[in-house]
């Protein structure tokens, strides 16, 4: 899961990456919100402060939406008033943490946020016969534990947010390497070829030229 943090405040900015990198978590932090270099297609969720230099967060949220953007939202904010909280999830955020808050708490809220997104019941997401564990890093098959590459989990992990779609090569090198240049098209092929041998082939599809699809 990666995650962008908009927060100007150093000391808090750096306890939430640190506690999201030991949670497994990848982040990108902006003290200064900045588009450019954003590639959005990468972020699965944002964490917005309000009170930012030269901007506000409400204003940033605000044009995401009119653009379109659908990301997961958690403003996290000392503007904790009833009336400010209300303006916030009425104007696009999906959830709204009060400042001062405790870390475990953004934690289990970021983590359901994501869940939401891609419509898993549980913290162990379920794809036919197939189970894995985002969090731990694990997967089942059967219930029968599945021994994987970190690697080949972030393939399988990537597939099974929207399963049953079909996943282009590039889509997968971007989510395979959030934070740098896409993993190139013939690493993926080899990763994939590993991870089909140990979940069974027919578990996965391949459409030539177009992409791959998890099948239940
Ligand atoms: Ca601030």
């Amino acid at each position: 899961m990666h995650v962008l943090l908009i927060e100007d405040d150093l000391d808090l900015g750096q306890a939430i990456v640190t506690a999201l990198r030991r949670d497994g978590m990848s982040v990108l932090w902006q003290r200064v919100p900045a588009a450019e270099g954003l590639d959005r297609e990468r972020i699965d969720a944002v964490l917005l402060d309000l009170g930012l230099p030269r901007t506000d967060g409400m204003d940033l949220l605000r044009n995401w939406r009119i653009a379109g953007w659908t990301v997961p939202v958690m403003v996290v904010s000392a503007r904790g008033t009833l009336p400010e909280r209300l303006a916030g999830l009425d104007q696009g955020a999906d959830d709204y943490l009060p400042k001062p808050f405790a870390m475990a708490e953004l934690l289990s809220r970021l983590r359901a946020l994501h869940r939401r997104h891609v419509r898993q019941a549980s913290e162990r997401w379920r794809v036919g016969a197939l189970e894995i564990a985002p969090k731990d890093k694990l997967a089942w098959i059967d219930g029968e534990p599945v021994e994987l590459s970190a690697r080949e989990f972030q393939l399988l992990e990537a597939l099974a947010r929207n399963p049953q779609a079909v996943v282009s090569k590039s889509t997968l090198g971007l989510r395979l390497q959030p934070l740098g240049e896409p993993l190139e098209g013939s690493v993926i092929e080899v990763h994939m070829s590993n991870l089909r041998r140990k979940i069974g082939a027919s578990r996965i599809r391949t459409l030539r030229g177009v992409g791959y699809q998890l099948m239940p």
